[in-house]
């Protein structure tokens, strides 16, 4: 079967990797002149990588891992030292760390949450531990009914100090979906909890070791094409064309620098675009449909990436950070996590900024110097003495709307990959799947709607 595929995200190349693992050509068709979307990147003219965002695989990513297991790159992941790593905001360059031990899940979790004295009490402890039993206990259920309120909401249910929000969990909702604890949704973080506590190594982290465009889109690509599909870049889908059953008949690709438009047709057709330019080209005639109706209340979240290259070296702590600060979600020296970006005297950070729906619109310079400001207090002595730190050169990737933004209630309107279009189908990280928006869920999705395309397939 031939299979036209909108989109060159994780979503849409997992999709074409599997489809051609059963024998079906992919054509992949990407708008943009870079593979990867959320985790595209590009060389600046020194040849140095920025990217759209700071990106973590981390242990509980069983699909991801696999994907790396038979496209035989397992070694481009760089795991790090099993552990969280908080900023103290009120101690200013010093850190607060989760351990966990290597002992079988929960233990280690347990473990790891008792052994921070910092940043939580014991009957702050106790009180979130009996809170979380339920979760522990009957699972995804609970968890999935949980959607109905946000997280601090849920805290407050649960009758959790305030303190424990304020100290672990701003930093955790900004990481996951770059909102605050009063916005998210609170199955987000339950079900990032629970894969934490139940997976010895779910919370474990790695970084990959270059840019995510060329150490793993690419061997996707070279995975697809090897097999006989295809994936063009520089191919932005203008319409979708329909029949006279509403069907799809082909997809208008615009042509760029001067060539004609282009029809191309299939026998199946996929949507692995992000919900919102999915939704601006929904035909008119679809939208009678309920099943695309509930796409009305999924939304894009902005967020900004900043990376900063220094004189001199800030750190040497080779994992991610969270910064705890109100600007900054998370943040790593790139220098030391990342083979391909590694570098012993000079450091580059990488940052993501969050909350960004009031720094969406400011101009990069204004966006750095706020970024320098906070790190003022991330880095007290490296800024404060008398030789400063020496900002050489920065870059700002900004995303007005990135994963969907999962307040309370979302669950109900993601969509399942297989639409009552019966040649079309979607996939993404924000389409019905166990795991949330994040790279393992657009892997995910990706391999259930090609699953779903062979298996309709064969029952026709
Ligand atoms: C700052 C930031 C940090 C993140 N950190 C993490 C992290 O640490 N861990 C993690 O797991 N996840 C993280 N994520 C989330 C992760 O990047 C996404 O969930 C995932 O990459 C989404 O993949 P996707 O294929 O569903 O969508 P996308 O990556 O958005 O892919 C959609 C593709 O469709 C293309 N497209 C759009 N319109 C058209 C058209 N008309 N024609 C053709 N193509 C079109 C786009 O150009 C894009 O390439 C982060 C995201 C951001 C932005």
């Amino acid at each position: 079967m031939r299979v036209a595929i909108a989109g060159a995200g994780l979503a849409g190349l997992s999709c074409a990797k599997y489809l051609t693992d059963m024998g079906h050509t992919p054509i992949v068709l990407e708008r943009r002149d870079v593979l990867g979307g959320k985790v595209a990147a590009w060389k600046d003219a020194d040849g140095d990588w920025y990217e759209t965002g700071l990106h973590i695989f981390f242990g509980a990513y069983p699909n991801m891992l696999q994907l790396f297991g038979e496209l035989g790159i397992e070694d481009r992941l760089q795991w790090k030292e099993h552990t969280m790593i908080f900023n103290q905001p009120e101690a200013p360059g010093t850190y607060s760390r989760f351990d966990f031990p290597d002992l079988p899940a929960p233990l280690n979790g347990v473990m790891a949450i008792l052994g921070n004295n910092d940043m939580l009490t014991w009957p702050e402890k106790i009180q979130f531990g009996i809170g979380l039993i339920p979760a522990m206990v009957q699972g995804q259920k609970y968890v999935e009914e949980m959607d109905k309120y946000s997280f601090s909401e849920w805290l407050k249910l649960k009758k959790i100090p305030h303190r424990v929000e304020k100290e672990v969990f701003i930093a955790m909702s900004k990481a996951l979906n770059f909102i605050n604890p009063e916005e998210i949704s609170a199955t987000i973080l339950l079900t990032a909890l629970n894969r934490f506590l139940q997976e010895k190594n779910g919370s474990k982290m790695a970084f990959l070791d270059g840019s995510p465009t060329e150490r793993l889109c690419q061997p996707i690509v070279d995975h697809i094409t090897d097999r006989g599909g295809e994936v063009r870049l520089n191919a932005p889908i203008k319409e979708f064309l329909l029949d006279e059953q509403g069907a799809v008949r082909g997809f208008e690709v615009r042509g760029i620098e001067g060539k004609p438009d282009e029809i191309l047709t299939a026998d199946i057709y996929v949507s692995a675009m992000p919900v919102d330019p999915l939704k601006v080209m929904l035909p008119k005639s679809w939208w009678e449909l309920e099943y695309f109706q509930q796409l009305k209340e999924l939304e894009g979240v902005p967020v900004i990436n900043v990376h900063l290259w220094f004189d001199c070296k800030l750190t040497d702590i080779d994992h991610l950070l969270f910064s705890r600060s109100p600007l900054l979600s998370v943040y790593a020296d790139m220098s030391n996590t990342c083979r391909e970006y590694a570098n012993p005297d000079r450091s580059m950070l990488e940052l993501v900024l969050a909350p960004a729906k009031d720094w969406i619109s400011k101009s990069d310079d204004e966006i750095v110097t706020a970024t320098l400001k906070e790190l003022e207090n991330l880095f007290p002595d490296r800024f404060c003495g008398n030789k400063p730190a020496k900002l050489i050169k920065y870059h700002v990737v900004k995303t007005p709307r990135s994963v969907y933004k999962a307040t309370p209630g979302r669950q109900n309107y993601r969509p399942s990959q297989i639409t009552p279009i019966p040649n079309f189908y979607l996939t993404g990280d924000y389409t019905m799947q166990r795991y949330l928006a994040s790279m393992e869920g657009a892997v995910l999705s990706g391999k259930l709607t090609a699953q779903a395309i062979a298996s309709r397939q064969s029952q026709n």
